[in-house]
């Protein structure tokens, strides 16, 4: 009856839970921002004091309407508020306002890029979203010594529930539907996709079956894990256990996990609710949320491309590698800046160029920089630099040197070159002096090199350069000295 790791599969879905990017919170006009005093950012909407009455803001409502159209998910017209009872310090109210059984949206999907199990081939799937909808944070307990404190700025914070069907079939397979899903709120301007500070989490419902089998297995759900890394190793960890379990006779109980980065493994740390447990009712305080036509399309419009899109755009379009374009997008300002630096230099450099100078220049030169600032030089002054190494002009090394400066001090690459004086000689006059003045200091080795000694050619080049400290251009260097040994042999 035994069967070994191979005839198993895991089924896992994911909830994810992602802070809006809104000035105010979800109810209230309290500021929603990370990292205040504690209980600086509260009112008494959100401190729960008697009497007061929620507003739904409809900033937030526009987010997670985006959130939900790129995701491919049906948008509900008209979508009810419902309060999850529950007890816990952080929640004031001792309910939770959100979404159950009238979601603002429902039905959607999200393709993700993963592995065969060759891990040779890439292969697209379809993840399967059963709804999005909107709901509000609770607040933080910090725990210091043996004391235990609330700080209530995070309650009421906007957040939208992004939840999957279990068709997600391993951890590396999870990995990239997160990523996938944080990418596209993150461009959109939705989330911060923060993960440290809990911006973005994610809970994964975990389990296995027999392969084959219909009937899917029972799941643990593991809460809360704060990087990718760890949703990976949490998932893995799972699943081993699970299979673990069942080969040695056991059953899987449904239940909450938490995972222990320190020592790699979930833990028990209480049966799972069920939803009757919450005893969620229409919440009475707010009507239901009724979303026009208009509204809708409006919001439409304002989705732009999204990262995946873009990416195969840059391969077909500007016929980049697979690679630079996917570097090129990963971050929205960068893409967008790149596309500003093609539209400037409207055909004169070559595409495939522009895209190295970003790529292994400016952000490489950027890492080196503690500041997150992601636009440093505008695209006109960076095309400016480009030019004047592609037409050799200043040579590619220079290039460099000019970069660094205009990162530090936001000067233009002409100013830094006349400045320093910089720009490379390849004028023919200026040329010819200094292959004579080389030549007068090295008489012997020319008398050698005119003879044709011809090993002796890189050596007068090495001094041509030296004496022009480094300024010199190679090519017109190379040129000018042959004319000069064949002149004066
Ligand atoms: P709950 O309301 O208890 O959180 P849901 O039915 O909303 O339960 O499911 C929550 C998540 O668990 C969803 O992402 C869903 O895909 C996933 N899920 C449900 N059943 C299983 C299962 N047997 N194995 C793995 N994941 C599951
Ligand atoms: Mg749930
Ligand atoms: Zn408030």
């Amino acid at each position: 009856m035994h069967g070994n790791n191979d005839s198993f599969e895991a089924v896992i879905g994911l909830e994810v839970h992602s802070q809006l990017l809104t000035k105010t919170k979800m109810f209230c006009s309290c500021p929603n921002i990370f990292g205040m005093e504690p209980n600086t950012a509260v009112c008494p909407v959100c401190l729960a004091l008697p009497g007061v009455l929620p507003v739904i803001n409809i900033e937030a409502v526009r987010l997670a309407v985006k959130a939900a159209l790129a995701l491919n998910i049906n948008i509900n017209k008209k979508s009810l508020f419902a309060r999850k009872n529950y007890f816990y310090p952080d929640l004031p109210k001792g309910y939770q306002i959100s979404q159950y059984l009238d979601p603002v949206s429902s039905n959607g999907y999200l393709d993700i890029e993963t592995e065969d199990a060759s891990k040779k081939n890439k292969i697209n799937k379809r993840i399967r979203i059963n709804r999005l909808h909107i709901e509000e944070d609770a607040g933080k307990l910090i725990h210091i010594g043996n004391r235990s404190y609330v700080d209530l700025n995070r309650a009421g914070t906007p957040l939208v529930e992004i939840v999957s069907e279990p068709d997600i079939g391993s951890a590396a397979e999870a990995s990239a539907y997160l990523k996938s899903l944080r990418e596209i709120l993150v461009y959109l301007g939705v989330s911060d996709g923060n993960m440290e500070e809990g911006s973005f989490r994610c809970d994964a419902n975990v389990s296995v079956k027999r392969k084959g089998d219909a009937e899917l297995g029972t799941r643990a759900e593991i809460k809360n894990v704060n990087s990718f890394k760890f949703v990976e190793k949490a998932i893995e960890y799972e699943i081993e256990r699970q299979i673990d379990l069942i080969l040695n006779g056991g059953k899987v109980i449904q239940e909450t996990r938490l995972y222990d980065s320190k020592e790699n493994i979930t833990r028990s740390m209480r049966g799972k609710e069920e939803a009757h447990d919450y005893r969620y009712f229409e919440e009475p305080d707010l009507p239901p949320l009724i979303l026009s036509e208009e509204f809708i399309n409006e919001v439409k419009k304002s989705i732009t491309e999204l990262p995946a899109e873009k990416r195969r755009r840059y391969v077909s379009e500007y016929k980049l590698t697979e690679y630079d374009a996917e570097v090129l997008t990963q971050d929205k300002d960068i893409a967008d800046y790149f596309e500003d630096l093609i539209k400037e230099n409207s055909g004169r450099i070559e595409i495939k160029k522009l895209a190295n100078w970003v790529i292994n220049e400016l952000l490489s030169e950027l890492k080196l920089k503690e500041s997150g600032e992601r636009r440093p030089v505008d695209a006109q002054n960076f095309l400016e630099l480009i030019t004047a190494v592609e037409s050799g002009s200043i040579n590619r090394n220079t290039g460099k040197i000019v970069l660094a400066e205009m990162l530090s001090s936001g000067k233009s690459a002409s100013e830094i070159v006349k400045e320093k004086n910089l720009a490379q000689v390849s004028d023919d006059k200026g040329l010819e002096d200094i292959v004579k003045q080389v030549v007068a200091e090295n008489q012997k080795e020319f008398t050698d090199l005119a003879g044709g000694k011809d090993k002796l050619f890189g050596f007068f080049v090495g001094e041509i350069m030296k004496k022009t400290k480094g300024k010199a251009n190679p090519k017109k260097a190379n040129e000018i000295l042959r004319k000069y040994i064949d002149e004066n042999k």
